[in-house]
């Protein structure tokens, strides 16, 4: 078991970590056995300048769904809690971890859901619409972390909330409606959704707008000439009782689960306006667990800069950096992330049939790589909120159109399943949208059944004779619709890939890490890569170490040596906390190609009208690595988790004409140099 130094954290930071004394203090925790049965915290006079300078506003909002009626009350964040976690992954971590207790069942009503926005949303900022949400993982059973684009985060900031904690479980269906009143009585509507479950992402989100639309067209009498059916009335009637300044559709954003979510699939994501996803670890699991299918947010709010000149200085300097590099200013643009498919080939890293090598034939893999997407299926290019990089990709095949694939996804739903098939890939990418389903765990679960079944071990009685080779891409979207269904095969893999495989009694064909399938990177061919993944406190997630992936390929082979055991810590260490800091201040990983966190500390200065270092961030991330490390250890997971796969340790690949393994003694004394620089006992 791990302990950790208590020289990690200083006097100021260890009286923050053991208690949230002031929700306590604010009667956070309710009565017992009373009728009150949500509560939430909203906008408040200001105790602390901090807030409105800082865009927290001081706002807070928790909301337990214990029952559809209940009780509100107020909260304010603390300024100190503020400025040591910032916003996004490390606000909502802390809240999280103070309120969660890490034994738990993540699928129990006791699990909560935070989400959070940043002191750069709704910024000029570019790349800063990002929100973050942390809860407990129903895959992973760690502590679960997931960061989305779009604009959802936005719009929750513009109703003055900064943060949002789920508590508890409905007692049936329900949809969350936020606006930006002041009136605590009038800022928050829960109503029923039975009309909705059972609907996916995009016509749960076109239903809600419609009827926003509806109510906005029709005023409060919509009844009778609504072009909805009857059975809708009950959310529109409710919908009806709002005023007007409540549901306003052009400033509302939509949040939901799919299929995916309500059937407590481990891998379901949020989505957020349709396409963008809470991907990774099993958030929508928990959002179906708790009989939440949406939560609408709609406000006019603005914050506001305390240094108004300073910053739009320093964003011009961010803006021309991104137009700068050709990464940002082109790259992205013109090949979506999936213009990494031939990249990572050339470093012999892009994994094939459920990680077995990494070999490709060039034929294939121009199939489905980014140069093909745009060159056949691309109808447009998109971005998220004030994002000048425009990765996301509008695609079409035949009547049916969509968003993606993006590179992760390529691969997973890919060459890991032996399949090059660029119609099959995107087709099936639409309905993980629509289904609300991660598309690398579900690649990567679909990855070991494939083995299984060509080993013999799942059998044509299992699938009910769907012919689960690997290749066969005739099966994918069928195979997806039985794990969001959980119907044939599909309900096991559903489940993930270890429970799958161990359900089959072979665990080693399971490519994940504490449950979590690996993203689109072999990691026997870059050191850091693998000890990223190893270390990772959500398992093995592109975002948590798998980016390391950039110091292999854009360092070089001479600069930072992928193989080198001896920098793989500090390397990976920096890597991590780099992303933990994007995170917490809501800034897109892409950005890092152009522009350092040094510059975005500037950024955060003079909008919160506080200095804040380059040290500074450094002891934010150490503080929220810490929180999530402890987290994990108190749920019961130990050094031992810290893993890989027997495979990478065991079966070699080759990489530049040599046979490369991640070695149990390398990846032993890359651990222990890690847990030294992260202070962490061994
Ligand atoms: S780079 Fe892509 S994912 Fe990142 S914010 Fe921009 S559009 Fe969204």
């Amino acid at each position: 078991m791990l302990k950790f130094r208590h020289e990690v954290l200083n006097e100021k930071q260890r009286k923050i970590l053991p208690s949230l004394s002031f929700l306590k203090e604010n009667n956070f925790y309710l009565a017992g056995g009373t009728a009150l049965a949500f509560y939430l915290g909203h906008r408040t006079s200001l105790d602390f300048d901090f807030y409105t300078q800082a865009h927290f506003d001081s706002t807070l909002l928790y909301q337990k769904i214990d029952n559809i009626f209940g009780t509100k009350a107020i909260l304010t964040l603390k300024e100190e809690d503020a400025l040591n976690y910032l916003g996004g992954r490390g606000i909502a971590t802390k809240l999280f971890t103070e309120l969660t207790n890490p034994s738990i069942d993540p699928l129990s009503p006791k699990n909560n859901l935070v989400f959070a926005t940043t002191p750069l949303t709704d910024t000029s900022a570019p790349a800063s619409g990002r929100g973050h949400v942390v809860f407990k993982s129903p895959l992973t059973n760690t502590i679960g972390s997931s960061n989305s684009g779009g604009e959802w985060a936005v719009y929750l900031k513009r109703t003055g909330i900064d943060a949002l904690v789920i508590k508890g479980k409905a007692h049936e269906p329900v949809c969350i409606f936020i606006n930006d009143s002041d009136d605590i009585n009038e800022k928050i509507k829960i109503l029923p959704a039975k009309h909705l479950w059972g609907k996916n992402t995009h016509e749960t989100t076109e239903n809600i707008l419609n009827y926003l639309s509806c109510h906005s067209c029709l005023g409060r009498n919509s009844g009778e000439n609504s072009q909805y059916s009857r059975s809708n009335e009950p959310i529109v009637n409710e919908i009806n009782k709002l005023e007007p300044k409540q549901i306003d559709k052009d400033n509302s954003r939509v949040l939901c689960i799919g299929q995916a979510g309500e059937n407590l699939v481990r891998y379901a994501s949020i989505m957020n306006e349709k396409n963008r996803a809470y991907g990774r670890g099993g958030a929508g699991a928990v959002m179906g667990s708790k009989n939440l299918k949406a939560i609408v947010v709609s406000g006019k709010k603005r914050i506001t800069i305390a240094n108004k000149e300073r910053f739009q200085q320093v964003i011009n300097q961010i803006n021309y950096r991104l137009k700068a590099v050709p990464a940002t200013k082109r790259i992205l643009k013109s090949l979506g992330t999936a213009g990494l498919v031939n990249l990572i080939n050339c470093i012999n890293m892009l994994p094939h049939n459920n990680f077995k090598d990494t070999q490709h034939s060039d034929e294939d893999l121009w199939k489905m790589c980014g140069e093909t997407i745009s060159e056949t299926i691309l109808r447009k290019v998109g971005g998220c909120f004030h994002c000048p990089i425009q990765c996301q990709r509008h695609t079409q095949i035949g009547e049916k159109v969509g968003e993606g694939p993006e590179y992760e996804t390529v691969v997973l739903l890919g060459p890991v399943l032996g399949i090059y098939d660029l119609k099959s890939i995107t087709l099936a990418n639409y309905l993980c949208n629509e289904f609300g389903l991660d598309t690398i765990s579900c690649g990567g679960s679909i990855a070991s059944a494939m083995e299984l079944y060509e080993k013999g071990i799942i059998t044509n009685n299992d699938t009910e004779g769907l012919n689960l080779r690997f290749g066969n891409y005739e099966i994918l979207e069928e195979i997806v619709k039985e794990i969001v269904f959980r119907e044939g095969i599909g309900k096991h893999i559903s489940e993930g890939s270890l429970r799958l495989c161990k359900n089959y009694e072979k665990p080693e064909y399971s490519m994940s890490i504490k449950g979590m399938e690996l993203p689109a990177y072999d990691p026997r061919a870059s050191f850091i890569q693998a000890l990223g993944y190893a270390t990772s406190p959500t398992g093995a997630c592109h975002l948590r170490g798998g980016y390391a992936v950039s110091l292999a390929f854009f360092g070089g082979a001479k600069e930072i040596p992928r193989f080198s055991i001896r920098q793989a810590p500090l390397s990976i260490r920096n890597v991590q906390d780099v992303g933990i800091i994007q995170d917490s201040i809501g800034i897109c990983r892409f950005t890092g190609f152009a522009v350092s966190i040094d510059v975005w500390s500037k950024a955060i200065t003079s909008a919160l009208g506080r200095e804040i270092t380059k040290n500074h961030f450094e002891k934010v991330a150490e503080r929220i690595a810490t929180l999530e490390r402890e987290f994990n250890i108190n749920a019961g997971l130990t050094q031992d988790d810290d893993t890989l796969p027997a495979r990478f340790q065991k079966e070699y690949i080759i990489v530049s004409n040599e046979k490369k393994i991640v070695s149990p003694d390398a990846l032993k004394l890359m651990k222990e140099g890690y847990y030294y620089l992260r202070g962490w006992k061994t």
